[in-house]
């Protein structure tokens, strides 16, 4: 029997193929180094790993079963109306949270602790007093309680903070007041002192944050986006965090990304900018092996697979 064969479709594949000769052993692993190596192989391919596939080409990938993307969002893939019927698509779900709760902690004490102050009085040799806040008894806000979004209220309730939040379909999640739907984010945003954006980016999510909904934050607030980019209105979120109607931003993840360099974002003295790394942390590549092997076990007995993504819902 010939050994299954998993192309990889990814920009940096290395970490994934080392993962995967070692987690998969009896597996024949091809890299798709560029595009056009996707276009020639896509007939021929059963199983792949990607994470920004090239769309529109579906059609053509007539054998393909499992579509293992490596990443939490797949916004990249979604939506795809020419996968044909019967192709299983799974997402990486369940490997970020512990970094990425420490990431979005991490932001929000920069703020309250004022970290960029210090180092500026620092650069400047000046002994300057301020004062700083605590998070105890704050209200932490939480757009999208999923895999990611629980993680962060376990961190930011162990920290004194009031943790509320948003899912789709609100279901009781523990340490957390109360799960609001989608409806009532106006509601979250405007008790939250801090809100942490990790929704999937879908056709309902797109555009969520727009300059109403900004407005709904208090002056003093602090957004963390850590999700994607195009669920913010970034022009008005630029407005707001210069005229001082939002206290700071930190943003992981932009509309555009590498951000434009005449994007108004970059001078802002009260943001914080990342190029889209808080998801990433050491064994990221052994966390997806992990799950690609479970998968390619499930799809053998026919059961559902692990993270599967559901196509028209978007995530
Ligand atoms: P999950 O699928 O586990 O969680 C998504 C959550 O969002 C679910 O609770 C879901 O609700 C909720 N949700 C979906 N639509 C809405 C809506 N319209 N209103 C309110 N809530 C909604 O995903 P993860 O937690 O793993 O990841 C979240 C996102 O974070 C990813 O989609 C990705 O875009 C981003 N991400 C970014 C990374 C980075 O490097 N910056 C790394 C990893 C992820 P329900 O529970 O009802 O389904």
């Amino acid at each position: 029997m010939n050994a299954l064969r998993i192309h990889i479709h990814h920009e940096s594949p290395d970490a994934f193929v080392a993962s995967l000769e070692k987690r998969l052993p009896d597996c024949e692993l091809v890299c798709w180094r560029s595009d056009e190596d996707f276009l020639r192989g896509l007939p021929e391919a059963e199983v792949i790993l990607a994470y920004r596939p090239p769309r529109g080409q579906w059609a053509r990938a007539s054998r393909l079963r499992l579509l293992q993307m490596s990443g939490a969002g797949v916004d990249t893939l979604l939506p795809a109306p020419d996968l044909l019927p019967g192709v299983r698509i799974a997402n990486a779900r369940g490997i970020h949270g512990p970094h990425m709760s420490e990431f979005a902690l991490a932001m929000i004490l920069a703020f309250e602790k004022r970290l960029p102050t210090w180092r500026e009085h620092q650069q400047k040799r000046e002994w300057v007093y301020h004062g700083m806040g605590t998070l105890a008894g704050k209200t932490l806000g939480i757009l999208g309680l999923g895999a990611i979004g629980r993680e962060v209220a376990r961190v930011g309730g162990a920290l004194g903070l009031r943790v509320i939040g948003t899912q789709r379909t609100p279901k009781p999640v523990d340490g957390v007041e109360s799960v609001l739907p989608p409806e009532r984010t106006a509601d979250l945003l405007r008790q939250s002192d801090f809100v942490v954006v990790l929704l999937p980016l879908t056709a309902e999510t797109r555009g969520l944050l727009n300059a109403d909904m900004l407005a709904c934050l208090p002056r003093h607030a602090v957004l963390v986006n850590l999700a994607r980019g195009g669920i913010v209105d970034e022009q008005a979120l630029a407005r707001a965090l210069r005229e001082r109607r939002l206290r700071g931003a930190a943003l992981d993840v932009f509309e555009r990304e590498p951000l434009p360099a005449e994007s108004p974002l970059w001078d802002l003295p009260n943001a914080i900018l990342t190029p889209h790394v808080s998801g990433w942390f050491p064994g990221y590549a052994d966390g997806v092996a992990e799950i690609l092997g479970e998968n390619l076990a499930r799809l053998e007995t026919g059961e559902p697979l692990r993270n599967e993504v559901d196509p028209a819902r978007g995530y």
